[in-house]
Order: C-alpha cells, then structure tokens, then sequence
C-alpha cells in the first residue's frame, strides 16, 4: 500500500519549519522516518505536508551546560548511544538506548521522534519521563517547556502544543556518585517490550542517597514515574525495596492486549522494577564504600 499523495518540505531553520506547520494544521513532522514512514504507507497517517526537519543543523547538537545536557531533537539514536558525553553524564539513558530497536532503525530513528510518537513502549520516553526531563518545543517562535514526566497522557498522546516542534531534551547531569539499572522484557531482543523498568539512585559521599528515580513502561498507556521516595535513608536492603515497589505498583494500571494480560505486565514490571533497583544500589554502593 501507498502513502497518500503529500507535499514535501524541506527547511532550513526551526522558526521556518513551524512556519509549514502554521500553514497546514494537516502537516506533519518528518525526523528518522522509522514510525511515520511504515505509518503513511498502512495510511494510518493521511498527512498533506511533511516537514522534513533533517536539515536544520540546530536540531542534531548534544551540548553539555554547567548542570544539564541538552540534546537536540534530530540526534539520532545509535549517536546518543555512540556519544561519550550521554555514557558519561545519563548513564541510565546510555543503557536504555541499547533495547531500542535495532542497530539499522537507531541509525536513523531520533531521540525527538522517539518522545513526540509517544508510544508507551518506548524507552527513550520510560528514562525522560522517569528522570523528569524538560522537553523543548518551539511554537510561535516561542519556546514551551514541559516535564516529562506528565507530558505522555495516553498511547501515542502527549501535550504537544498544535503546530509545534519539538526541538531538544534537557537531561539534569548525573552526579559523580549514580548506579542505574534497565530491564525490559520483550517477545525477541529489540522487539517492543511487555513491560521495562528505570532506576537511577544518586548519592553523595558523607550524605549517603540524595535521589532515587523509578519508572514503569510498556505496562499503561504511558511510562509511569513512581513514587520511592520512602527509600531515602532506609538500608536499601532487598526486603524495603521489594516492600517499597509492590506498594508504589499497587496504583499501576497495567493494559491488557493480544501479547500480555495485565495481571502479568504487573507481575513482570514489579519484578524488573525491583531488579532495576537492585542494580542501581549495587553500583553505588561499590562508590560509597570506596
Ligand atoms: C523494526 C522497528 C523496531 C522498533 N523498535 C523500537 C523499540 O524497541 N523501542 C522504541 O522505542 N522504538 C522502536 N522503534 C521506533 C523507533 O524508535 C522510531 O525511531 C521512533 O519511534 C520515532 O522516531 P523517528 O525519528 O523515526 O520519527 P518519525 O518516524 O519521523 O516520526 C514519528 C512521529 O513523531 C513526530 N515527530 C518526529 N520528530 C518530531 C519533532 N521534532 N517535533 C514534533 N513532532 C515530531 C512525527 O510527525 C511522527 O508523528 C522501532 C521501529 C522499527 C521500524
């Protein structure tokens, strides 16, 4: 099956790209093309303009600050994993990257594309939304931040401002002293998960943890963020975690569909998401005790 017949642009700035948007409420953004191609072609996407972002240099930088790294819709995803600053600075994100997909899709899949598609499996979406990552979009030739971790409100449905470009992510810079831990569970490697989990624990010497960050995905029609703070200044021993997380995935709704039933998504993502923190300690720890 063939795309419906559409106009094709190609722009050179991010203001000149939502200028296209401006001028066709039925246009569409083209970033890695790996979810909206095979879209257009099933028709499940009629769109009457794409907008090819894959020109405008702004979108592809990866720029370190004082305190975050910013990283421009149009990196592609085998980059943010090749880059040594993402290894270094989101170690949580460098870990995710590996279940995405497959080495030819993350050569050309983006990490912008990956957050405006939303798809509740996605694990790009699952570490933004679980770290609390700004997300950048331009509008108007105005910039609208919004936090990751209440942007996704549904499968394949976000905040998104109507004629806006998302244009970068804003990660906060792990600190010095971070163990992570990622976990999915899917049909074959690199297929879409059933069910994943995040961790990130951040610590401080002579403070001991200052943050501990979990996440859900693939489970609800959106990653979930979950509450653990009740872990700050206990043992981190496996009973509390295990205490802690059946009780933060008490208020999980998980789906039911032809690949999972929801009693098993909660029963795995409970399982992963204490694994995933599980690691995360055990990587701090080894610093802590140096
Ligand atoms: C075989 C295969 C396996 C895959 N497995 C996985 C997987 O395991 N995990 C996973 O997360 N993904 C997976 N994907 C999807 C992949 O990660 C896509 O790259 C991603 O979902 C979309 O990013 P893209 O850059 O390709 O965007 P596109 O396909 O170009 O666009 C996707 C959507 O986002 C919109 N969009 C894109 N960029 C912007 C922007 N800057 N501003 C506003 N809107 C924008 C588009 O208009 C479109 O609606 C897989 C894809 C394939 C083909």
């Amino acid at each position: 099956m063939k795309p419906v017949r559409f106009d094709y642009k190609r722009p050179a700035t991010i203001d000149e790209a939502c200028g296209l948007l401006v001028s066709d409420d039925n246009a569409r953004i083209l970033a890695g093309g790996q979810s909206l191609i095979p879209m257009l072609s099933m028709r499940l996407s009629r769109p009457s303009l794409l907008v090819d972002i894959a020109h405008i240099p702004e979108l592809t930088s990866l720029v370190e600050t004082e305190t975050h790294i910013e990283i421009g819709a149009m990196v592609r995803q085998a980059n943010a994993r090749a880059s040594a600053m993402v290894k270094v600075h989101l170690p949580l994100l460098f870990k995710a990257l590996a279940f995405v997909g497959h080495p030819p899709t993350r050569a050309r899949g983006t990490i912008g594309g990956s957050i405006a598609h939303a798809d509740p499996s996605a694990e790009i979406a699952l570490v933004a939304a679980t770290l609390g990552a700004e997300i950048v979009y331009r509008v108007g030739g105005a910039d609208e931040i919004f936090d990751a971790s209440s942007f996704f409100i549904g499968p394949m449905l976000t905040l998104a401002p109507p004629a806006g470009c998302l244009t970068k992510l804003c990660f906060t810079k792990a600190p010095a002293i971070c163990g992570t831990g990622f976990h999915e569970v899917a049909p074959r490697k690199s297929d879409y998960a059933l069910a994943s989990a995040a961790a990130q624990i951040n610590a401080e010497v002579g403070l001991g943890v200052t943050g501990i960050y979990l996440g859900v995905g693939s489970v609800g029609d959106f990653p979930e963020p979950l509450d653990v703070d009740g872990l700050i200044g206990t043992s981190l021993d496996d009973a509390v975690i295990g205490d802690v997380v059946h009780a933060a995935m008490e208020a999980v709704e998980t789906v039911e569909d032809l690949h999972a039933s929801a009693a098993y998504r909660k029963r795995v993502a409970t399982e992963l998401a204490i694994r995933a923190l599980r690691d995360a300690r055990d990587e701090i720890s080894k610093d802590l005790n140096q």
